[in-house]
């Protein structure tokens, strides 16, 4: 269903205004019977916006002077924060990156149970920032979820492919710097996770994303030397180095890793056999883990699921 929290206390289900929740909480002052279609909630933020500051605002943690922000984004991280709060990393489309409070959304009722916000949604989010308070959790003041991908919780490997992208997302890219296309690809990913093989849809984004932060290694020609490689020699890694390493410069090298047939395939679209994707994955992971120097808290979880999944052809 299409679910439209507004900070956790009034929930708007099929464009049908379900009320507020609880009888002693308050909803935002202008948005009681917002109808469903996107064009009239615009507008609705709109008007919210030219209203003069309330003192309800304030239970959101609203303060006089911020702006109000609307954006699409996804869920990356997810904290629990008091009973009935949570502290939300999401990926925006146009401001990138943002941290934002949502104060209430888990809260309950007799009525009505509620599990706050999932990790790996989408949805129109509106939040609001102080100028020059960028580094403080913006309260969250409007959440209506468009995308809960069912598929990725239906099937292990789905939803680490899931975990393991947006925590890569989380951790290499900037907070307030957007990245238009990157959000973009995250968003068809995550759709495309429900038919198309997730080893080799990871692999694909994974490129992406590095391509999108400037970190994509070198794979044609030795970051070294630079002569032309090719996959008929054995061949290294070196995440350092930026790339390739031939197997005449490999011992000068101490950080390296070397690479499985097929590996190199990622830059041409992708492997389409099983050892090349896994290749791939092993690649991709082995160089995050040495931009991050840590692996991934889903690495284990994505190959232990993803990499396994993947089938066919050796
Ligand atoms: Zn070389």
């Amino acid at each position: 269903m299409d679910a439209f929290i507004c900070a956790g206390m009034m929930i708007i289900g099929r464009g049908i205004s379900r009320g507020c929740i609880g009888a002693r909480t308050t909803c935002l002052p202008g948005w009681a019977g917002v109808a469903s279609s996107r064009r009239r909630n615009r507008h609705r933020v709109e008007s919210s916006a030219r209203r003069p500051f309330g003192k309800r605002l304030e239970r959101f943690g609203v303060e006089q002077g911020m702006a109000l922000i609307k954006d699409e984004a996804v869920v990356l991280r997810r904290l629990d924060f008091s009973e009935s709060s949570q502290v939300l990393a999401v990926f925006t489309r146009a401001h990138g990156q943002q941290r934002v409070i949502a104060k209430g959304v888990k809260r309950a009722t007799r009525q009505r149970a509620s599990v706050g916000i999932d990790l790996l949604e989408r949805g129109d989010i509106v939040f609001s920032q102080r100028p020059g308070g960028e580094e403080r959790l913006s309260p969250l003041t409007e959440w209506r979820q468009l995308d809960h991908y069912p598929h990725l919780r239906a099937d292990l490997a789905r939803y680490y492919a899931g975990l393991y992208a947006g925590e890569a997302v989380a951790m290499l890219t900037e907070a307030h710097d957007p990245h238009v296309g990157l959000f973009d690809g995250l968003r068809k990913y995550l759709a495309d996770l429900s038919s198309d093989e997730p080893g080799l849809l990871l692999a694909r984004f994974l490129w992406l994303l590095l391509t999108e932060i400037g970190l994509q290694p070198e794979l044609s020609v030795c970051t070294s030397c630079r002569r032309l490689v090719t996959e008929d020699r054995v061949l290294y890694f070196s995440s350092r180095s930026g790339g390739a390493i031939c197997r005449d410069c490999e011992p000068a090298s101490i950080e390296k890793f070397q690479l499985s047939v097929g590996a190199t395939k990622i830059t041409r679209g992708g492997p389409t056999d099983a050892r090349g994707v896994r290749a791939a994955l092993t690649m991709l992971d082995y160089h995050i883990t040495e931009i991050l120097g840590r692996p991934l808290r889903a690495a284990r979880s994505m190959h232990a699921t993803v990499v396994k999944s993947v089938s066919g052809g050796g």
